[in-house]
């Protein structure tokens, strides 16, 4: 041996040395084994890692100990067929130890060949990164629920506006559907509303695929509604089921829709298919937890919104009627009027106009006070309203001037109710400042379409003067028909 060939045989053991050192030391797995997977050598990384003893694996295949249930199968793939194909990978995957914990390692397979360009092993090392994992999949969860939130949030949002739109009932109750339904897709629900004499609630509308929510319930049926408060069955341990329920055991909440300080309804929100023992319970309580706070948020925005109708609709009603009589205003039977007329005339269907005026009404001023003239106003309107109909609409359109639209009225029809209007208000009697009141006499003018003209002019313009002419011919009578225009005589 030449003095070189000492030199390089020290040098090798030198760094045999230390290669052996760091595989020794080395807190990263380390597995060495044949070209078929055979396990030759583990350092005492690998066994803390793992668990498993060098005998224990020596001669095993390391990646069949270790792979488990929650290891990715793809990853697997791509590994054995990087080995097949002899090339190096390295991969995050999911292991098993002994004692059967998973773990997760940052795995590297490198092949290695010997001076002929022979593949001899396998190196592959494992070093954990189970706690860099953790993190990654709780900030992932995060960002998940923080999606989740925003999107609902979003949603809210969304259907806090389209509630507030609603300008009637049936289109919030159409809102309302469809919000719930989007916002709680997994519940079926349905909208209670309380009747006018509050003895019980009618189902007004109803989400989802139960076709089985009662269509009235007892106030005294409901939990919420006996103890004022939103009522959710189904997670706490004491918990009496509501008497309106169809599925006693299916989770459901009960929310009250009060409306200026008044419980006017309840929503009802049923969750099938959460029963006990149905999904899985960590699942199921986080599920309804938060559809718990969602339903609250809704029902107060539901709550804002009815109250919000309800005003506008009293204003609106409010803006349209006559406030002595109650009948229509002027402005109501303008609009009704003209699209009345339009409807008659492209479905050829009969209208007619009653105009009605008190005879002598000033005379009730003059001799017994402006209230008895208001009381006898009241009175025309008490009648007019009594003959009134979906067909035949009351109002009040100026001072002592009424007139009564008749939808599908011809001349004859129109004649006979106001017949019947003079006759039932020559029947009133009315007193005032100790006094009894003379008879209340109307006269009325007919105006029809089509025989008096086309549009709302013409007709009021007509209906104006038959009534005329019943006044200049003595009053308390009904004309059924304007006198002709006379030309006015050539001078
Ligand atoms: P005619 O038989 O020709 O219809 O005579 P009239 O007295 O009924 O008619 P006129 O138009 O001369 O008088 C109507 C009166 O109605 C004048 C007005 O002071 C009174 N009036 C108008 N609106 C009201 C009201 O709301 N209440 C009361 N009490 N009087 C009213
Ligand atoms: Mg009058
Ligand atoms: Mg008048």
């Amino acid at each position: 041996m030449c003095a070189k060939d000492l030199k390089d045989s020290a040098a090798e053991s030198t760094e045999r040395f230390y290669s052996e050192l760091v595989l020794r030391h080395s807190s990263d797995a380390i597995i060495i084994s044949d070209p078929a997977h055979m396990a030759l050598w583990v350092n005492p990384g690998f066994t803390a890692q793992s668990g498993y003893s060098e005998t224990e694996l020596i001669g095993q295949d390391a990646g069949l100990a270790l792979n488990g249930p929650e290891t990715d199968p793809d990853t697997l793939r791509q590994i054995r067929l990087a080995c097949q194909q002899r090339r190096e990978i390295r991969r995050d995957i999911r292991l098993y130890s002994k004692s059967g914990a998973a773990y997760w390692v940052d795995l590297k397979v490198t092949p290695v060949y010997d001076a002929s360009g022979r593949h001899t092993h396998f190196i592959s090392t494992m070093r954990d990164i189970t706690e860099r994992k953790l993190l990654e999949e709780q900030n992932e969860e995060m960002r998940h629920a923080e999606a989740l939130r925003q999107s609902e949030r979003q949603l809210l949002a969304l259907t806090s506006e389209w509630l507030y739109s609603a300008k009637s009932f049936d289109e919030l109750l159409m809102v309302i559907k469809r919000a719930m339904h989007t916002l709680i897709p997994e519940a079926d629900g349905a909208l209670y509303v309380y009747n006018e004499n509050r003895t019980m609630l009618d189902l007004a509308t109803s989400w989802g695929s139960l076709p089985d929510f009662p269509h009235h319930i007892l106030p005294d049926d409901c939990w919420a509604l006996r103890r004022g408060r939103a009522y959710a069955y189904g997670q706490k341990p004491i918990q009496f089921v509501c008497d309106h329920v169809t599925k006693p055991g299916t989770p459901y909440f009960c929310l009250p829709i009060i409306a200026h300080g008044e419980t006017i309804g309840l929503m009802h929100i049923v969750f099938e298919g959460f029963e006990e023992g149905g999904v899985m319970r960590h699942m199921r309580d986080q599920v309804l937890g938060n559809r718990w706070e969602i339903s609250l948020i809704c029902g107060e925005q539901i709550s804002l919104a009815v109250a919000n109708v309800r005003l506008r609709q009293e204003l609106h009603e409010k803006s349209l009627r006559d406030p002595l009589t109650g009948l229509w205003n002027r402005r109501w039977f303008m609009d009704q009027a003209q699209r009345e007329i339009t409807l008659a005339l492209r479905d050829t269907r009969a209208l007619s106009l009653i105009s009605v005026d008190v005879d002598h009404f000033k005379a009730f001023n003059d001799r017994f006070g402006h209230d008895a003239g208001d009381q006898v106003l009241g009175e025309v309107g008490r009648a007019m309203s009594a003959l009134g109909s979906d067909k035949l609409h009351p109002c009040r359109i100026g001072g002592e001037e009424f007139i009564l639209l008749g939808v599908d009225h011809d001349m004859s029809q129109a004649l006979a109710k106001a017949e019947e209007l003079r006759a039932a208000i020559g029947k009133v009697r009315l007193t005032a400042l100790g006094q009894s009141l003379p008879p209340i006499t109307v006269s009325a003018g007919l105006a029809v379409l089509g025989r008096d003209g086309s549009d709302l002019r013409d007709l009021m313009h007509a209906a104006d003067r038959a009534l005329y002419h019943a006044k200049a011919t003595g009053r308390d009578r009904v004309v059924a028909q304007p006198p002709p225009v006379t030309e006015p005589a050539l001078g």
